[in-house]
């Protein structure tokens, strides 16, 4: 035999591999669940969370006798999804059983989608880190039904099934093979989540499993057009997982490729805790799924004027409220970015520039106090204490001289804490800028009594000293004192 064939060990990955000469290539397929009120085929719930096996009935359960019923919902999910990704709506579409024997299916199959999907041949475009942007194609976007889970870890020596998820619904987005990097693939990733996010058609929370990344990938070396034999990595949960496990399954690849034996297909699993791709046990290795039409289902038919009445309702997608944001607010591309990073973000901080009028001092708080104060408390936008509204009547108040910089700070220290409006907060903590002469007055008195010297020295001509000693007011006055009218009543009084 002249090629030997290499199954991959952990022990594999720790040869020296040299990437240059071979080049990555991946393609993607992500579960998306949909955010629908009932499952797929039944009216049970859907919900994350509940006390295992509550979320069921004969249809989830696949008991005799039991009929499926499509949640037309799912379909109007399924479209938006699509549709945003610019793919083709099929007029019909087929559902199908992926037959397979595990404990988690109860009926023994998935309904899915096979070779009639309800989308195919769309694109979602990437932006590289060096500003340029990659078209990566859409294959199929298909509607299918979750699984239960085995649950391993619970009973020592058993194993437990939650069926729960049994028929909940998803959608399956699987892309071209027009990933090149591991850094691209983080970055299809995480636009396809923030459009996802804005299409409101899933609530794309990765610990919940709401959003579940396949990945296959193959090397080749770098100017060949044919593609080399992939490799399924599955299991992973986040998409720094899904870097971490590219670069470490080409790395083997690139292994076994110079050591001149052939990659094997297989499905991998990865280790996030030792950091390596293992093959699956065969149990969870690919099936034959024998899929055949599903004789409970009718072909989905999806009129036109659904379809165009779906494209009617999309929302604005962060591509083009980025571009609004930096036509609109003059802000500059990072800051659009920022500030589009989530649907609700960019809600709140449209909410507080609607109501202050200046977008780049709004730009400036929300992504400096705000973000910070969020990442401190672990929150998100919609769990913010300080209302759009509350935050614009506080940056009026320092537009309008009444707090200075610095107590604006102050007094949103205590609004994120506490939920308090500004006003109530300034008073109280006696934060309102002063600006009367009579007390502005007597601060500057006292501060020349105290530092006759430097008094001496200004008048002299040590005109820079001018700053230190409105830095002893402000200090009196515990930072109340207006810094402008404070200099105008030194220089005067000290005859400059
Ligand atoms: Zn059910």
């Amino acid at each position: 035999m002249s090629t030997r064939e290499s199954v991959a060990g952990p022990e594999t990955l720790d040869a020296p591999a040299s990437r240059a000469g071979y080049e990555m290539v991946v393609g993607l397929e992500v579960h998306v669940q949909l955010l629908t009120c009932t499952k797929a085929f039944c009216l049970c719930s859907p919900e994350f969370g509940s006390p295992p096996n509550t979320n069921v009935c004969p249809v989830c359960l696949g008991l005799p006798g039991a009929l499926p019923v499509l949640n037309e919902h799912v379909v109007d999910l399924a479209l938006r999804a699509a549709l945003a990704l610019d793919c083709e709506i099929h007029p019909i579409s087929i559902f199908a059983r992926k037959n397979y024997f595990y404990p988690d299916l109860p009926k023994g199959y998935q309904i899915s989608q096979y070779d009639r999907p309800i989308a195919t041949g769309g694109h979602l475009t990437i932006e590289n880190a060096d500003g340029s942007s990659t078209d990566v194609g859409i294959t199929r976007v298909h509607i299918e039904e979750d699984a239960g889970k085995s649950i391993h870890d619970r009973y020592p020596g058993a194993s437990a099934i939650d069926l729960n998820r049994a028929g909940v619904p998803l959608i399956e987005i699987v892309t071209e093979p027009d990933i090149r990097s591991a850094a691209a693939a983080g970055a299809y990733l995480r636009s396809l989540k923030q459009l996802l996010e804005f299409l409101e058609v899933s609530d794309v929370n990765m610990e919940e499993g709401s959003l579940r990344v396949d990945a296959n990938i193959s090397a080749r070396p770098t100017g060949t057009t044919v593609l080399g034999t992939k490799t399924e990595v599955k299991n992973m949960n986040s998409f720094s997982a899904v870097e971490h496990a590219l670069e470490a399954e080409f790395a083997r690849q690139i292994v076994v490729l110079q050591a001149g034996q052939r990659v094997v297909q297989q499905t991998m699993l990865w280790d996030a805790g030792s950091g390596v791709v293992r093959p699956a046990r065969s149990k969870e290795e690919s099936h034959d799924y024998r899929y055949f039409p599903d004789p409970d289902l009718p072909p989905l038919v999806i009129e036109l004027a659904r379809i165009e009445q779906v494209r009617g309702e999309l929302p604005e997608l962060p591509a083009a409220r980025r571009t609004r944001y930096r036509q609109t607010y003059a802000l500059n591309a990072y800051d659009a970015d920022v500030l589009t990073a989530s649907k609700a973000l960019g809600d709140y901080f449209e909410e507080v520039v609607m109501q202050h009028g200046d977008a780049k001092t709004v730009a400036n708080w929300v992504m400096g106090e705000v973000l910070a104060s969020l990442k401190v408390t672990k929150r998100d936008i919609e769990h913010f204490p300080i209302r759009a509204a509350d935050l614009a009547e506080l940056l009026n108040l320092v537009r309008d001289d009444v707090l200075s910089g610095t107590a604006a700070k102050r007094v949103f220290a205590i609004m994120a804490e506490t939920g308090e409006r500004a006003p109530q907060i300034a008073q109280r903590e006696g934060l309102v800028q002063v600006r009367d002469d009579a007390p502005l007055r007597a601060w500057v008195e006292e501060v020349i009594a105290e530092h006759e010297a430097e008094a001496t020295r200004f008048r002299r001509g040590e005109r820079k000293l001018l700053g230190v000693l409105v830095g002893f007011v402000m200090k009196k006055s515990n930072g109340r004192a207006d810094p402008r009218r404070v200099n105008q009543l030194l220089a005067e009084r000290l005859g400059a």
